[in-house]
């Protein structure tokens, strides 16, 4: 049976993540389908597609004692890096940020349910919802914290206080031409101003 040699993946901007798949898994909506920066590039290997299929099936087992001893030295560790997260996959979610008490469990979600279930659970473990302007008017409803992405150059982002992080879109690590930057609320990684997530923490500082 395959399995890979780490959980966890790791990039140069979050340090290390737990990777999904897209298929089954995400509610793109159309903007968040057509620019999705896991479709192509590195996720979109075949050996990538092929852990995140495992790691899917691995959230769904009893036994994460070996993505407990990754996850326990590290100070943060990206939920859904590419694809999103299931319902069954929740439990052993909750396990995990338990368990793991020092190591900031945080991602983007596009689902509400996931978001509810996951949050003011447990102070190590935070999702912010996506939301784009093409996202259906029910996301607003959603009383927690937001983030925008992605950004593409003619979007009005909301002066929404929920809306805690903006995502400009990007392709082949650069920001497409025409996005203005908003520097109280754009990634600034996403920029190349830092160098990654362990220099801002702004998506689990809610
Ligand atoms: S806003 Fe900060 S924490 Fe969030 S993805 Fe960008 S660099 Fe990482």
């Amino acid at each position: 049976m395959y399995t890979p040699g780490t959980i966890l993946s790791e990039n140069s901007k979050c340090g290390h993540s737990l990777d999904l798949p897209i298929k089954g898994h995400c509610t793109p909506t159309k903007n968040c389908a057509h620019d999705c920066y896991a479709r192509c590039g590195r996720q979109s290997f075949p050996a990538s597609k092929k852990k995140h299929d495992f790691v899917s099936q691995y959230l769904k087992g009893n036994d994460i004692s070996r993505l407990i001893s990754e996850c326990k030295p590290l100070p943060a560790v990206r939920l859904n890096g590419s694809g999103d997260l299931l319902p069954e996959h929740i439990p052993q979610i909750i396990s995990l940020a338990k368990a793991c008490p020092n190591t900031q469990f945080w991602g983007m979600t596009r689902k509400i349910n996931i978001a509810t279930q996951v949050n003011n659970q447990l102070p190590n473990l935070k999702l912010l919802v996506s939301v784009d302007a093409s996202s259906p008017k029910s996301v607003w409803n959603y009383p927690g914290k937001l983030c925008w992405g992605p950004k593409r150059p003619n979007d009005q982002v909301p002066q929404d206080p929920r809306i805690h992080v903006i995502f400009p879109r990007h392709s082949s690590g650069r920001v497409v031409k025409g996005v203005t930057k908003d520097p109280n609320k754009d990634c600034l990684a996403v920029w190349h101003d830092i160098k990654g997530c362990h220099q801002c923490g702004k998506c689990w500082s809610w």
